[in-house]
């Protein structure tokens, strides 16, 4: 908590929405502003000092963020965003469609992994199909009757934004792999909670975004493969990714660098660099697990909430609603006591509907979240309930 400034300066708040965004320690902070104060310049283009040194910086920590998933800095571009970089998949990612292709995603998709994909299917005539949730147990269901020989594109999250399930989804990238499928990894919620060694997971593409590892917004990282970085057109065109320019066409650069047209956010992938490294040392992995089993037991009894299942293994993201009150007026009464939670679709509406649900209250946990704050969320949850319930 102290290596915090949010929370020195409001030590009663209660912040459970890491999931959405998490705070950002000094150390991070402290990088971010370093950078600025003494090395910023524009990348790879400059002839001066300063800018070989804001080179060095980025490609320091494209280095650093490619061994933090197993992966080599040949192979990890650095995107704006997760929002971007699956755009920018669903556009290039190469494949000739015709009528008829399939691309297999879940229902547990955040809307970054959806709709870039139905605009895809629009143009294509493409069919999209959908891995089920197992509704009991919060796992992804079955997914071999789904997988076929018309399946071009596989594109997964590791993990529920909404239930924090972490998904198996190894057997089926494998699989997808096998029939000639490019698969693509949403790591958005799993990148903090998870080790990922991409090179175990069979995937293509595995995207996440930093500001959800403790580090600032502005920043992604996208790994590729080495198939697909080189068989792959550049989402965005403009400079620093040109050989040559004539009137009419361009030639491209080879590599990663290819993805990255016009001034790179290089602060923020500093930053994102100093966050997997302060991450990596935070060796009391097993808090966040406990703090969840607490908080799950906890909420399972009381009748009046319903939690989601969540599978057998999950980040410390929960959710759970209530017949009693809407999800809204529950964050609401937590807001009034400093406990910032996030109720609603949280922009994955199919997995909702499942449920018939139109919102839940998300509660996800971060590094500086104590068991002494659930007691606290716990008791003012019950004074809710007995107030209004
Ligand atoms: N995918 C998942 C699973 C997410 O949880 C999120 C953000 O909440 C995104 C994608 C989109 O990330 P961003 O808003 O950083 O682009």
């Amino acid at each position: 908590m102290n290596q915090f400034a949010l929370f020195r300066e409001h030590p009663q708040l209660i912040y459970f929405d890491s999931a959405a965004t998490c705070q950002v320690p000094d150390v991070v902070m402290q990088a971010f502003t370093d950078y600025y104060q003494q090395h910023h310049a524009n990348v790879h283009r400059a002839s001066h000092q300063l800018g070989r040194a804001a080179t060095s910086a980025l490609e320091t920590a494209r280095s650093t963020l490619a061994s933090f998933i197993g992966a080599s800095a040949a192979n990890v571009a650095l995107l704006p965003s997760t929002t971007a970089a699956l755009n920018g998949l669903a556009q290039q990612v190469p494949v000739k469609w015709q009528a008829g292709d399939e691309i297999l995603l879940s229902t547990a998709e955040h809307h970054a992994n959806i709709l870039p994909w139905q605009r895809l299917a629009n143009e294509h005539q493409l069919i999209l199909r959908y891995i089920p949730i197992d509704p009991e147990t919060g796992d992804l269901g079955d997914w071999q009757a789904l997988l076929n020989e018309r399946t071009r594109v596989v594109s997964i999250t590791a993990a529920s934004n909404i239930t924090g399930a972490l998904f198996s989804i190894t057997p089926l990238l494998l699989a997808a792999q096998a029939r000639g499928a490019w698969t693509i990894v949403d790591a958005a919620q799993a990148a903090a909670h998870t080790s990922i060694q991409v090179t175990e997971l069979h995937c293509d593409a595995l995207v996440f975004s930093t500001h959800k590892v403790y580090s600032v917004n502005g920043c992604a990282v996208v790994y590729l493969s080495d198939a697909l970085r080189d068989s792959m057109a550049p989402f965005q065109v403009g400079g620093g990714i040109v050989q040559r320019v004539t009137f009419t066409e361009a030639e491209f650069i080879d590599g990663i660098h290819k993805f990255e047209a016009g001034s790179p956010n290089t602060a923020a992938a500093v930053a994102a660099a100093t966050a997997v490294t302060w991450l990596q040392k935070q060796k009391d992995v097993a808090h966040l697990a406990q703090l969840r089993q607490q908080l799950v037991r906890e909420l399972h009894q009381r009748p009046w909430l319903t939690v989601l299942p969540s599978g057998a293994h999950a980040t410390p993201t929960v959710a759970f609603y209530s017949d009693a009150f809407q999800a809204f007026d529950i964050a609401a009464w937590l807001d009034q006591h400093q406990i910032a939670v996030r109720a609603g679709h949280h922009c994955a509406q199919l997995l909702l509907q499942q449920w018939q649900l139109p919102a839940v209250v998300r509660v996800s946990l971060g590094a500086y979240n104590t068991a002494s704050q659930i007691t606290r969320f716990l008791e003012t949850l019950d004074a809710g309930w007995a107030l209004f319930g």
